[in-house]
């Protein structure tokens, strides 16, 4: 049965007293969902008189967010959990997340790791530090690479909270029941689960109270949503866009089986959800999508990706590729080249594939070298540049409505449109910072990286 964990006052009235005073820094890899929980985790801290360190003084604790997609992810923990260690000599390091979910034993044996942190203790991790930090005083030492049991992921354990920017990410779902054949987060992070669409409202609520203008919604597989709750997908998005106070909503990344009618539909005619979707398509070779175990063929992803654009001429469509996984040869990768070239989307994020220990993809006899592996990613990313240059160029001159994210010393704003495209803004109003301009798009800005947006 899956559980809403959440700290309640008596664990706040338990660990003040230990952690009151404190510094933290955190540190998050991999996906939005990460970057959630480990800003939802910080607010659980700083509920309990945690305070966020400077990057310049050492502080009393850590927090590692892991990912383990990839081989290169595992590598990119170890190295930030080593600098940590390194920069703040003394503090409770405290790592959780795929990675130490995973290989909780090569997590625990990291020279300076103090305890790792299950996916499910994530809601409870103030009162797991103060717990440690009572048992060393008691033993006047440091317990260093104390190995602590990396638990199930069963429960769902809500966050909404903002990141370092002015959006607030929300997760409504957690988990995945595909198993993909190249996929470890269904191991990582356990089955497919949910927050209710009552809890998800009232964090939508809070987020608005606490100034929250934009909320996107995280989770593992969120078009899944609804398999602990027996609620649909449709209806939390329904019941989110009448939240007061949120003009926005984006929906982070939906399999292309999920994005149905009616969620499209939806979409054309809601108050807050914005034109923009993230789709994995991972493979344009249906021979390469049937070894992935996907449930979708290329025909069946072309078909929606010309829906969306028929629905929502203006919409941003970013688009995952897995590059050089089993299976894929030449030929097959030829196939998968011209297909993404041929589809009107607006990015390709590209991934090269990595071997993941214990997955069934590894029964694939063919594989693709790293050198291949590089050559193919540079196709790709090649095509990805020239559909978001042509994109952005399409809507110069247009005027479309700009969430302003970043304040600036210099009179410098960023921000986004409602369709995803990134702006830059020059004005020297001091109070532009989480406000929704009308702008007109009025070309590249210097680095060409974002178009130069003029307040209407
Ligand atoms: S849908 Fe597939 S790739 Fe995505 S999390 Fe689930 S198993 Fe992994």
């Amino acid at each position: 049965m899956t559980q809403d964990t959440t700290q309640n006052a008596a664990d706040t009235t338990e660990t003040e007293p230990i952690l009151g005073g404190r510094s933290a820094k955190y540190f998050t890899l991999g996906c939005k969902l990460n970057f959630a929980e480990t800003a939802a985790m910080e607010q659980r801290l700083a509920s309990a008189g945690v305070r966020r360190a400077s990057n310049t003084e050492p502080a009393d604790i850590c927090v590692v967010n892991t990912c383990s997609v990839t081989e290169v992810a595992d590598s990119k923990c170890r190295q930030a959990i080593h600098k940590l260690v390194r920069q703040n000599p003394g503090a409770v390091v405290v790592v959780t997340g795929c990675y130490a979910q995973l290989k909780p034993k090569e997590v625990a044996a990291i020279d300076g790791v103090s305890f790792l942190l299950g996916q499910n203790d994530k809601a409870d991790i103030a009162k797991r530090i103060a717990i440690y930090i009572n048992k060393v005083k008691e033993s006047s030492e440091k317990n260093d690479s104390q190995e602590s049991p990396t638990t199930s992921a069963d429960s769902f354990v809500p966050s909404c909270a903002r990141g370092e920017r002015t959006r607030f990410f929300l997760k409504v779902q957690d988990g995945c029941n595909y198993f993909c054949t190249y996929c470890t987060i269904p191991f990582a992070r356990g089955r497919s689960r949910n927050g209710s669409i009552e809890s998800l409202v009232q964090q939508a609520r809070d987020a608005a109270a606490q100034g929250g203008r934009e909320i996107v919604l995280t989770g593992v597989n969120i078009g899944d949503f609804g398999r602990t709750t027996g609620e649909s997908f449709l209806d939390l998005l329904k019941a989110l866009d009448k939240v007061e106070g949120i003009s926005r909503y984006r929906i982070s990344s939906i399999e292309p089986n999920l994005l149905t009618d009616e969620v499209l539909q939806f979409c054309t005619s809601s108050r807050a959800f914005m034109p923009h979707f993230h789709i994995p398509l991972q493979a344009g070779s249906d021979e390469v999508l049937r070894l992935m175990h996907r449930r979708y063929d290329t025909a069946f992803f072309r078909d929606k990706i010309n829906q969306v654009k028929s629905l929502l001429p203006d919409a941003f469509i970013g688009v995952d590729v897995i590059v050089g996984t089993r299976g894929e040869t030449a030929e097959l990768f030829s196939q998968s080249l011209a297909f993404v070239e041929s589809l009107p989307v607006s990015q390709l994020h590209v991934f090269p594939y990595s071997e993941r220990p214990g997955t069934a993809a590894l029964r694939i006899a063919h594989s693709v070298s790293p050198q291949e592996k590089h050559r193919r990613c540079n196709l790709l990313i090649d095509i990805s540049n020239s559909k978001l240059a042509a994109f952005y160029e399409s809507f110069i001159g247009q005027e479309r409505t700009v969430l302003v994210e970043h304040s600036s010393t210099n009179g410098v704003y960023h921000g986004f449109t409602d369709n995803y495209i990134r702006v830059e803004l020059r004005s020297t109003r001091p109070d532009l910072d989480n406000q929704l301009q009308n702008c007109r798009l009025a070309g590249w800005n210097d680095s060409r990286n974002a178009l130069i947006a003029e307040i209407k």
